[in-house]
């Protein structure tokens, strides 16, 4: 049995070993960096790193890395060992609180979108202290930012320290209206991380999935996922093997890994750590994925954490749980028990109103991928229109004020802020509706339209910032106030009726609610490069730059940096695809028709007046299907040439959304029909019902 809390972080130089190791002195100077953002002197530094070192080699370790995240969305981690050469020909194990603080990666592989040319590609990683060092293999992994020498962010981390930083200070403003004495706010983070386990002896035979990570073809089994009979049922025996070990090594380094169960599709599961600060929690997950991954292949399987692996059954999605917290424990998208929590909570909630439907746009950018774009718009995920859901309780609220009618038909009196309590707001109530994009759980937001690759970075990045940027306006005008109760009062009904459009508590799946978003005038954004189109908008713009996050500069970088992603995993599935229908679907149908026809030549060989009609019915399909098939992959061919040949990023990527995926579709559309025609010992690879049925 293992000894959970005995494992637990036993890999991670949290504060209780810091505590235990450094001098008392060092120890104060460190929590006063952690605490209060103080710089660190370099002998404080020099005294961590050697107790860092010491630690760490004690664990096994012998190398040391910046550990960071660069705009790929994934980390990089560059390994030095300390050994260091002795007088006497051996060697000995250094480490400095100078190495400890700063590191220079050769950054010039790193995708920047133009901001450094290659030639003066020096960027720095500073460690993060507020995240902690960790061993990992044989390595210390330091969480670190990545910058440039100008200064600008060339990762992720840093936007997120960023502009959790800026919320703080925009959150305290409101706070302190309220007479709160909250000294700091934080957000908080936790991710419902969604993957799929498939037999790694069946992935290596498909190289649609060694190369993309999803099928590219695949005809519906006979059995998909309309029995229901997968989400929270009983888990394989191969499969709890697995989830036992990735517990604990997830929780060695310190990540509080707490649900686990089946999901809807089958052969797809769930893992739902406790919340934590954003930055760790980013940190974490951003691991948490490395090692699904990595514990797979040692149980023989490949841990599959693209958005959209099978056509026909559900992708995988990260519900994003988001919340923020004072440094006195109070939660603020808490409702809370009297008048005044309660006032105080409507004002964030109506913060929260604002920052969405103005910031539709930016809340798709954030999680704009290929791979979740064949999630959102699907009917599975949220749709691509992005709207709130409240519950009825809060909804009902909300509309009382608005209206300034009675909350409940009974009571006569209306709802008076500040003034009056808030009914009880259940919250299973508020988790009913699962097709909403970002539905309020009671005490959080569940942003759900996160792709499962992705990293959390981006998407907590942009909520904590469109949310700064609401509570700022607030702020500005509250503070003015003379009278601020009447005038909180005032403000909330005006806001609320203003983005009063953006709840919508009905199914973001039916085909209706399209046509109300659009009468409603919200955005539907089907696809990266459409979602992008708006990303350089002076809004947007402002809107980063005067919270602090991004420079202008930066966005730009982004914007070429998505799209250049976007078309380089479109060019590798276009090419998949052709190499797949030419060597494996092609020859494999030909096979089999060959062995069709012998079979027929040989019956009528025999027997002269043998009609052969099953034969020649599967030839006769095969053959027009085989020459359809060769005709679409011709025409995708050529249709991707020509897009590639336009001038301009964003044209390219227009024309991978717009026309290649069609292609690509109709090309897969009648391989899929190809397939099931093939006899067994003639299949040019692993089919669905393998995939999800053989672990
Ligand atoms: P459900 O599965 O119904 O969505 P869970 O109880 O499994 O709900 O919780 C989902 C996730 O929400 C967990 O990762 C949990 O840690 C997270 N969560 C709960 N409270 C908060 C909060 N205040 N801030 C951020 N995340 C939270
Ligand atoms: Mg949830």
């Amino acid at each position: 049995m293992t000894n959970v809390p005995e494992l637990f972080a036993s890999n991670v130089f949290n504060q209780k070993v810091m505590q235990e190791l450094l001098p008392k002195e060092t120890f104060k100077a460190l929590k006063r960096t952690l605490d209060e953002g103080i710089p660190l002197e370099l002998e404080i530094a020099n005294q961590v790193a050697h107790a860092m070192k010491e630690w760490a080699i004690s664990k096994g370790a012998t190398h040391y890395t910046h550990w960071f995240q660069p705009l790929t969305g994934i980390t990089a981690e560059k390994h030095d060992s300390f050994i260091s050469p002795a007088q006497d020909g051996g060697v000995i194990m250094e480490f400095s609180g100078k190495e400890l603080v700063k590191g220079e990666p050769d950054a010039s592989s790193f995708p920047s979108g133009g901001k450094r040319s290659t030639f003066e590609a020096r960027g720095y990683t500073v460690w993060d202290p507020t995240a902690y060092a960790f061993v990992k293999d044989h390595s210390l992994c330091i969480p670190t930012a990545f910058c440039s020498y100008t200064g600008e962010a060339l990762d992720k981390k840093t936007p997120l320290l960023r502009s959790m930083e800026t919320l703080n200070e925009q959150a305290l403003r409101i706070l302190k209206l309220f007479g709160s004495k909250a000294r700091h706010v934080t957000t908080t983070m936790g991710p419902e991380q969604e993957y799929f386990l498939i037999d790694e002896k069946l992935w290596n035979q498909r190289k649609d999935l060694r190369m993309t990570g999803r099928t590219l073809f695949g005809a519906k089994p006979s059995k998909g996922q309309e029995m229901d009979d997968q989400y929270f049922a009983a888990i394989k025996p191969r499969i709890v093997k697995y989830m036992e070990e990735l517990n604990e090594e997830l929780w060695k380094l310190g990540i509080l890994s707490k649900t686990e169960h089946n999901e809807v599709a089958p052969a797809q599961h769930e893992m739902a750590p406790v919340f934590t600060t954003s930055n760790l929690a980013a940190d974490q997950n951003q691991l948490t994925m490395e090692i699904m991954k990595k514990v797979a292949r040692r149980h023989g399987m490949v841990c599959l954490l693209h958005e959209k692996p099978f056509a026909g059954v559900n992708g995988s999605g990260k519900h994003n749980n988001w919340s923020i917290a004072t440094d006195e424990g109070e939660n603020l998208f808490a409702p809370g028990k009297t008048p005044q929590e309660n006032a105080q909570f409507l004002l964030f909630l109506t913060a929260v109103l604002k920052a969405v439907d103005e910031n539709q746009d930016l809340l798709r950018i954030c999680v704009a991928s290929a791979g979740n774009d064949h999630r959102l718009g699907a009917n599975e995920a949220p749709p691509a229109i992005v709207s709130i859901y409240l519950g009825d309780e809060l909804e009902a609220v909300l509309k009382s004020i608005k209206d300034g009618t009675p909350y409940d038909s009974k009571s006569k009196s209306k709802m008076s802020i500040g003034v009056d309590v808030l009914p009880p707001i259940p919250k299973d109530s508020t988790d009913r509706n699962r097709t909403s994009p970002f539905a309020f759980t009671g005490n959080r937001f569940e942003f759900r339209s996160v792709g499962s690759a992705l990293s959390i970075s981006g998407p907590n990045t942009t909520l904590n910032s469109i949310l700064a940027y609401a509570l700022k306006e607030y702020a500005d005008e509250l503070e003015k106030a003379v009278d601020f109760e009447k005038e909180l009062q005032n403000l909330i009904k005006r806001e609320i009726t203003a983005h009063w459009r953006i709840v919508f508590d009905g199914n973001g799946y039916d085909e209706a609610w399209i046509t109300e978003a659009e009468k409603r005038g919200l955005l539907n954004l089907k696809t990266l490069p459409d979602a992008m189109e708006q990303y350089l908008k002076p809004k947007n713009v402002r809107l980063y730059t005067e919270m602090g996050i991004y420079t202008e500069p930066e966005m730009e970088s982004h914007y070429d940096i998505k799209l250049e992603k976007y078309c380089g995993i479109l060019n590798i599935e276009v090419e998949t695809m052709l190499e797949m229908i030419y060597k494996d679907i092609l020859p494999a149908s030909f096979s089999y028709m060959r062995a069709v026809g012998e079979t027929a030549a040989n019956v009528k060989n025999l027997l002269p007046d043998a009609k052969c009609r099953a034969e020649c019915d599967i030839l006769k399909k095969l053959d027009g299907l085989t020459d359809e098939l060769a005709k679409k992959a011709e025409e995708l061919s050529s249709t991707h040439i020509r897009i590639k040949k336009r001038s301009g990023i964003m044209e390219i990527a227009q024309g991978y959304a717009r026309e290649v995926i069609p292609a690509m579709a109709e090309a897969r559309a009648v391989a899929d029909e190809i397939e099931p025609l093939l006899g067994e010992n003639y299949k040019p690879f692993p089919s669905y019902e393998d995939l999800l049925f053989k672990i």
